[in-house]
């Protein structure tokens, strides 16, 4: 594990720094919504230099204060070159596919990813001459293997919803480092607080900002951190056309619920962890995950997915406050996207049951008669 006392220290001050230094009072100590679509102009030849790429504000579906605000604090707590918000993690993640994919291109993927990712892969890319190799995503010889000529894109999930499958980052960036291939790393169900694939050389880290990052459950937002000026530039001129933006309402929130981002992680990783050694037959192999060994090199925490039954709620999205009990076999990756077939064959078994526990005061979760996580 690397040093966490360290790491969180300058975790934390990055998450509650602000860029925001206007010249003239007053000077909030939060970034305020600015709900403009458009900013007033000096001259016709100043919305010419916006236009044509110089930084300022022009209009809200190109950059916003407020939104901006909230990328360049997730900017600096993954370590990127830049970053850019979009409405949703779906809308980040076809952005980035599309910014650097062209028909007769090549991608090697993940058989286990998130299913709307899926789906994107294998159903709307086809359309457009993008072809997909699937493969086990904790076998990175499965993954140079796949490679052709045309591979453009090799893309993974760590940890992966909902299976939890790990991907050796150091040996995924290294693969696409030596061949030239862009590598891409959706690090949703981790957070910045618990793992930075920048880190480990990886060129484009997504998250579903919905779900950790935003933490409360009441925005829908999604991130592409990028590497170089490259690919930042590519994924902006995409995001523009394709119209994603992130509305300055979410990203006050999303700013917001970054703040509180370590406290609430640390949180996550004890309950996930109480709720692990619970359930385990054997008490000492609370750690059994046959990734352990991976999660222990690349992550600073293992992050909150493994209660009473009573106070849990049938949803979807994770990463909020509240506990949540999710069947992901029929909840998030549908037989309509994925065959049965294919969801035992990626490690999906309808069995599968996801918990988030409620925060509370850590300790073991109780038994109680007829409703307990031992009889999940
Ligand atoms: C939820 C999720 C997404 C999709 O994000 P939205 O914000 O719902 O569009 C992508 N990847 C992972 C791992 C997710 O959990």
């Amino acid at each position: 594990m690397a040093d966490e006392k360290s790491f969180l220290s300058s975790f934390e001050s990055l998450a509650v720094a602000s860029e925001w230094n206007p010249a003239e009072p007053p000077h909030p100590i939060n970034v305020p919504i600015f709900s403009s679509s458009t900013f007033q102009l000096s001259s016709v030849a100043h919305a010419e230099e916006l236009a044509g790429g110089k930084g300022g504000w022009l209009y809200s579906r190109w950059i916003n204060p407020t939104t901006d605000a909230a990328a360049q604090a997730l900017n600096s707590l993954e370590g990127g070159h830049g970053t850019l918000l979009f409405s949703s993690g779906m809308a980040a993640i076809s952005t980035a596919l599309f910014a650097v994919l062209k028909s007769g291109d090549h991608v090697v993927a993940p058989k286990m990813v998130y299913s709307g990712t899926l789906s994107l892969l294998q159903n709307i890319l086809t359309r457009f001459g993008v072809e997909c190799t699937f493969v086990d995503g904790s076998d990175i010889s499965k993954y140079r293997e796949a490679v052709k000529p045309n591979t453009k894109v090799l893309y993974c999930e760590t940890p992966c919803n909902p299976t939890m499958t790990l991907t050796d980052l150091v040996e995924f960036g290294k693969l696409g480092k030596s061949l030239g291939i862009i590598t891409m790393v959706d690090s949703t169900f981790a957070s910045p607080f618990n793992q930075k694939p920048i880190k480990q050389g990886i060129d484009v880290i997504i998250h579903s900002c919905t779900k950790y990052l935003g933490g409360h459950s009441d925005i829908t937002a999604g991130s592409l951190t990028l590497s170089s000026q490259q690919l930042f530039y590519e994924c902006y001129e995409l995001q523009k056309f394709f119209g994603g933006c992130l509305s300055p309402f979410d990203a006050f929130l999303l700013h917001r619920g970054m703040k509180t981002l370590h406290v609430r992680m640390e949180r996550h990783n004890q309950n996930a962890l109480e709720i692990a050694k619970f359930l385990e037959v054997h008490p000492k192999d609370y750690l059994s995950h046959p990734h352990h060994d991976i999660a222990k090199k690349q992550m600073t925490g293992f992050s909150g997915m493994p209660v009473n039954l009573k106070l849990i709620s049938l949803q979807c999205p994770l990463g909020g406050v509240q506990s949540l009990i999710e069947v992901a076999s029929a909840m998030t990756h549908p037989d309509k996207y994925i065959s049965a077939a294919e969801k035992l064959e990626a490690g999906l078994k309808e069995s599968l049951i996801t918990i988030q526990r409620r925060f509370r005061e850590c300790g073991r979760p109780k038994k109680r008669s007829g409703t307990s996580v031992g009889k999940v």
